[in-house]
């Protein structure tokens, strides 16, 4: 027989996997179910597999203290209250603390703000060998909303999130992986084509819409916006982070490494190594353009290239100038660099979470290709970099202020030369020839950084 146990009209709980670790709540006899005040409610996910997003604002006399939770539905059930109302409500089952005891339970949403509790605790959460005496306040420990003050930043969400995945191709590989781990998780991942989005500025609340419908709130963001389409997409992005979203990287971060004149200025003042580099508008300066960058043989780039395809080596100071007239003559914007000779066509591709290097790979061009672009027929295997190499890589990472990055560095003689900073670094190459489940890894970095409160009213606390 269990020792009895004693519960007030009224006891302190907490609801650890809802992220609420103090809630003052009636217990309520009279009623059979129990019921949280909840507002903004928003299922999502799929039939087989629904979830419930919903705001609580745990402290009647604190509106401020907004929490965002959400769970598994597990029923949807009508409900008369106390004012004969009768009401369909999403029913979720999470563990409820009292005291020393932890049992699980289910609870109705409910958005009537006229709830003198934020909870009711009914008659089916109250087991056998509870007593409830009416005529005590708190037969249990008192907590205190305190508690919300010292809630860990850092400790991974338990609660599902629903994630959007910013991308326009849903079926490749780095999408397909996301999604894969996010729903082992138990998240939900919605696949959102960035350019079909459009946006309502200066509302109320800041709107994004697609295909005549306003799109919801999400937990976290993943964006993976294409290069063409950088402008609108981060105009995109910046619209979800005003909406209190997590945003995977920040726009602001992502037009930074994008743009590569200002990649290389940002990553310069932080003293990171990176070969001599230069830029000039003028057609008169071609030659001294050459010269600065240590004389042929250069390398001339063109700034929109991606995957290796605008990446040309000039071998000789002639071919260098022909090749920068050539370009100039199609007004194309480009940059003329010293060519790293020793690096031999390979280059270190690290994959960067957070603060840590995750998986570093070695490319190495197809032969007789000083490019070790995998797209041009480059292979790939997992290396072990040195403590110099990972340091430079974080650095770089850090001072673009990205979060999820993959650093590309060429091995020269003077140590590692950072060359570019991706901001949606590929998963196959990588993920395949090291082995490591690094979508797993991102998926754990949003749970870790998602916010437990949303915030709506700092929208201008938003980096954009
Ligand atoms: P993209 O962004 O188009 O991939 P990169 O700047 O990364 O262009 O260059 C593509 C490849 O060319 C690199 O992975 C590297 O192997 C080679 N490469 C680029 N710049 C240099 C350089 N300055 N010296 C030697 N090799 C280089």
């Amino acid at each position: 027989m269990e020792k009895h146990f004693s519960l007030g009209w009224e006891e302190w709980l907490s609801l650890p996997e809802l992220g609420l670790p103090a809630v003052l709540a009636k217990i309520d006899t009279g009623a059979k179910t129990s019921a949280i005040h909840a507002a903004a409610i928003e299922p999502f996910g799929s039939s087989d597999n629904p979830q419930i997003r919903f705001l609580v604002y745990p402290n009647p006399d604190d509106e401020k203290l907004e929490i965002t939770c959400s769970a598994k539905v597990v029923d949807r059930r009508q409900v008369t209250s106390s004012n004969g109302d009768v009401e369909l409500r999403y029913v979720i089952e999470t563990p409820l603390h009292i005291g020393d005891q932890v049992w699980p339970i289910q609870i109705t949403l409910t958005n009537r703000e006229t709830m003198a509790y934020r909870m009711l605790l009914g008659r089916s959460a109250i087991r056998d060998h509870m007593i409830v005496n009416p005529n005590i306040s708190c037969a249990q420990p008192r907590l205190s909303f305190a508690a919300y003050k010292k809630l860990p930043r850092r400790r991974p969400v338990k609660r599902p999130l629903r994630i959007a995945l910013l991308s326009r191709e849903a079926e490749n590989y780095s999408s397909k992986r996301l999604i894969e781990e996010a729903q082992s998780r138990g998240h939900v991942v919605e696949v959102i084509n960035t350019t079909r989005c459009y946006m309502k500025i200066g509302g109320v609340m800041p709107e994004i819409h697609l295909d005549g419908k306003v799109l919801p709130t999400y937990d976290a963001v993943i964006p993976r916006i294409g290069a063409s389409v950088t402008g609108y997409g981060l105009a995109v992005l910046r619209q979800f982070a005003a909406t209190g979203a997590f945003c995977l990287n920040s726009a602001a971060s992502i037009g930074a490494s994008r743009d590569k004149l200002l990649a290389h200025q940002i990553l310069a003042r932080a003293n990171i190594r990176m070969p001599v580099t230069t830029f000039a508008s003028s057609p008169k300066d071609t030659k001294d353009l050459i010269d600065l960058a240590g004389k042929a043989p250069v390398v001339v780039k063109l700034l929109s290239s991606t995957q290796g395809k605008g990446v040309i080596l000039a071998e000789t100071q002639k071919a260098a100038l022909s090749l920068v007239d050539a370009f100039r003559g199609l007004e194309a914007n480009f940059l003329v660099q010293q060519f790293v000779k020793e690096a031999a066509g390979s280059d270190l591709r690290c994959f960067v979470i957070g603060n840590k290097v995750v998986g570093s790979i070695k490319r190495t061009g197809a032969s007789g290709d000083f490019r070790s672009n995998l797209h041009q027929g480059g292979t790939a295997v997992a290396v072990r970099v040195t403590k110099e190499e990972r340091e430079t890589a974080k650095r770089a990472v850090r001072e673009l202020g990205l979060s999820v990055a993959g650093v590309d560095m060429l091995q020269s003689a003077e140590g590692p030369k950072v060359l570019e900073v991706n901001s949606s670094p590929g998963l196959e190459g990588i993920e395949k020839a090291t082995g490591k489940n690094l979508a797993a890894l991102v998926i754990e970095y949003l749970e870790r950084n998602v916010r437990p409160l949303s915030r709506f009213r700092d929208v201008r606390q938003i980096n954009l």
